[in-house]
C-alpha cells in the first residue's frame, strides 16, 4: 500500500512531467475510480478537458493538481493505485482505468489501479486545499507541521501511541510500516498510551518518524509487492532498510531478540519485545464491589 514517501515520489514525477501542460482529452475506462465525482465519468472528462495543470500538491497520502480555473484534480492511490507517465503509444496496462492526454506527443498520464480503492475526482475551488481533505492534518515533512502541538495532543490521549501515529486528524502520512519503524527506533511499544509518555519521548518519536519518512523518500519509497511502482514504473528499495516491519522471527538489529508480530487493526504490528517492552496494564477496578 503506498504510504507518504511513495506518494511524494509520484508527486515529484508529476511535477516534472505534467505541470504547465494542458489536458487535451480524458478517457475513463472504468467508472469506479471516479465514483467520488458527482459529475460521473462523462462530466469528469468534460470538466478536465482544456484545463492547464498549474502545479502538484500533497497532503498526507492525497495528491492534487491545481488547475488554471481554481479547481483541482484530487487523487488518492488507495491500496494499489499508480499514477504513470507514459508515451501515448505504450501498450495499455492491464488495470489501466483513466487515461489523460496532454498537449505533448511525448507523454500522457495514466491512472492504473488493480483493486480500485483509490480514485480521482475534481475538487471545485480546491486548487489551494481541497475541502474534501481539509480535515487531514499536515504530515511531519510539511514545513508548517506544529511539533509542540503534536507532542501536547499525543500526551493528552489515552489510546496507544501507534494508534495516534495513524490518526490522520493528528498527523498524516505515517502509515503502518513507518509507524512500526519509528517506534522501533524510539524503543517504544505501540500500545503505550500517549498520556504515559514523557514530552522527550514523544518528541523523539516524532523525530524518528520524520527521519524514517525522509530516508524512505530518498530511496524512492518502499515496495513490498509488485502493486506499487512510482511514476515511471520503478520500485523503491527502502524495504531493504527496515528494522521491524515484515521481519517476524528475524533477530532485532539492536539486541538479537526475535521480532514479534501481533494483530493490529486488521493489519500487523512488528516490534522487538526486549527493546520495546509491552506496557503493563493498569490494574482495572473490579466491576462488582467485593
Ligand atoms: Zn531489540
Amino acid at each position: 500500500m503506498p504510504e507518504l514517501p511513495e506518494v511524494e515520489v509520484v508527486r515529484i514525477g508529476l511535477e516534472r512531467h505534467a505541470v504547465g501542460r494542458t489536458i487535451t482529452g480524458v478517457e475513463v475506462l472504468h467508472p469506479r475510480p471516479v465514483r467520488r465525482d458527482p459529475r460521473g465519468p462523462t462530466g469528469f472528462a468534460a470538466a478536465l478537458t482544456g484545463r492547464r495543470i498549474d502545479g502538484t500538491r500533497r497532503r498526507g497520502k492525497y495528491l492534487w493538481l491545481p488547475l488554471d480555473n481554481g479547481d483541482a484534480l484530487l487523487g488518492h492511490l488507495g491500496m494499489s493505485g499508480q499514477f504513470l507517465v507514459q508515451p501515448p503509444a505504450a501498450a495499455a496496462e492491464r488495470h489501466l482505468r483513466i487515461r489523460i492526454s496532454l498537449d505533448t506527443p511525448e507523454t500522457e498520464l495514466r491512472f492504473v489501479d488493480q483493486r480500485m480503492f483509490g480514485g480521482l475526482s475534481i475538487s471545485s475551488g480546491g486548487a489551494e486545499l481541497p475541502s474534501e481533505i481539509a480535515h487531514i492534518a499536515r504530515d511531519p515533512l510539511d514545513p508548517e507541521f506544529d511539533d509542540e502541538e503534536f507532542v501536547a495532543r499525543v500526551r493528552r490521549g489515552s489510546s496507544g501511541v501507534k494508534r495516534q501515529l495513524l490518526n490522520q486528524a493528528l498527523i498524516s502520512g505515517v502509515g503502518n510500516i513507518y509507524a512500526d519503524e519509528a517506534l522501533w527506533r524510539a524503543r517504544i511499544h505501540g500500545e503505550r498510551p500517549g498520556e504515559r509518555l514523557t514530552r522527550a519521548q514523544v518528541r523523539e518519536l516524532l523525530e524518528h518518524s520524520r527521519d524514517v519518512l525522509k530516508e524512505a523518500l530518498g530511496e524512492g519509497g518502499t515496495s513490498f509487492d509488485a502493486l506499487y511502482v512510482n511514476v515511471n514504473g520503478e520500485s523503491g528499495y527502502f524495504d531493504r532498510s527496515l528494522h521491524a516491519y515484515g521481519r517476524q522471527d528475524e533477530p532485532c538489529d539492536r539486541c538479537g531478540t526475535p521480532i514479534r508480530r501481533v494483530a493490529f487493526m486488521n493489519r500487523s504490528s512488528y516490534f522487538c519485545p526486549k527493546c520495546q517492552p509491552v506496557p503493563r496494564r493498569r490494574r482495572a477496578a473490579p466491576l462488582v464491589p467485593e
